[in-house]
């Protein structure tokens, strides 16, 4: 009898041991689980590493591919329809313009660009009007951000007096090209005003060393009398398929839809840097919208050269 006593005992202390390790285990796997343990990742993000090409924010290193050269012309470019309403007398005065455009492209198909060849997603931004020491500044932040190369047309009138400016866009490797000395329009110009215009502000580009004869006549056009002249004298003159329209509209989201809703590889996309009754707050509000969503969709930019 007493043995049995002392075997129940026995076993019963051999339960409690059993029982009692038990949950001493389970309270330590219950401490050491990953929801109870602090959240060392807070502490020590895991970014991605970014990579810094330059020590100046402001200088954007810009690849050489992203350069075009020897731009080859393409067979049936043409300007793209606005996308948003217009009133009929500015829809009428953009078919003409359409029209002429491609007129002057299919006679003069190497040296009147309207797009680039479309083989790859590449889209060229390009800057009117410039340069100004405010609204194209401001512009190049933006793209230097984004490491955007982008092609700056600049009257030449305006150049002596924003040196810092072109420094800038020098500095921040994008192209400098010929928008005329002083924007006169030369469907309105004789052949020797027009030549005059262009070879005056090609001096103040060769001065600070352009490198390159793209010429964009103000408001988008030359008669075709004018090409051999221009020609002749060594120019490719440069149009757009892409109308930003922001020398139209004042809201940023139009200007973003007129370029999203256009845009197609190889596009030439018109913007404008300086200049119209708001100093081009709009096109700076938008610059960001576009680049950002044409990223998305894979393009990559490229400066003319
Ligand atoms: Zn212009």
């Amino acid at each position: 009898m007493k043995l049995r006593r002392v075997l129940l005992l026995s076993l019963l202390l051999a339960w409690s041991f059993i029982i009692l390790t038990g949950l001493g285990i389970a309270v330590l796997l219950f401490i050491n689980t990953p929801e109870n343990q602090p959240d060392i990742s807070e502490a020590e993000p895991d970014f991605p590493e970014i990579e810094t090409v330059t020590d100046d924010p402001d200088i954007m290193d810009i690849q050489t591919n992203d350069i075009l050269t020897d731009i080859k012309p393409i067979s049936n470019a043409y300007v793209r329809e606005i996308p948003l309403p217009l009133t009929s007398e500015m829809e009428e005065r953009l078919e003409q313009f359409r029209k002429n455009a491609r007129l002057l492209h299919e006679e003069y198909p190497e040296h009147f660009l309207i797009s680039l060849p479309a083989t790859e997603k590449t889209a060229a931004l390009t800057f009117d009007d410039g340069p100004d020491n405010s609204s194209t500044p401001e512009i190049v932040e933006i793209l230097n951000t984004y490491r955007v190369p982008a092609t700056f047309f600049l009257i030449g009138r305006q150049m002596e007096n924003n040196m810092d400016t072109i420094q800038y866009l020098i500095d921040s490797g994008h192209t400098l090209a010929n928008h005329s000395w002083s924007h006169v329009r030369p469907t309105d110009a004789a052949i020797e005003e027009m030549m005059n215009e262009v070879g005056r502000a090609q001096e103040k580009l060769d001065a600070v060393d352009a490198g390159n004869k793209l010429f964009r006549p103000p408001y988008g056009l030359v008669n075709r009398t004018q090409m051999p002249a221009l020609i002749d004298a060594g120019y490719q003159v440069i149009g757009w398929s892409v109308d930003s329209m922001d020398w139209y509209f004042d809201k940023p989201e139009d200007i973003v839809t007129c370029v999203v809703e256009n845009i197609h590889p190889g596009a030439i996309v018109l913007l404008h840097s300086s200049g119209g009754p708001a100093n081009r707050k709009a096109t700076i509000e938008a610059l960001p919208l576009i680049i950002e969503t044409l990223l998305e969709q894979g393009y990559r930019f490229v400066a003319l050269k």
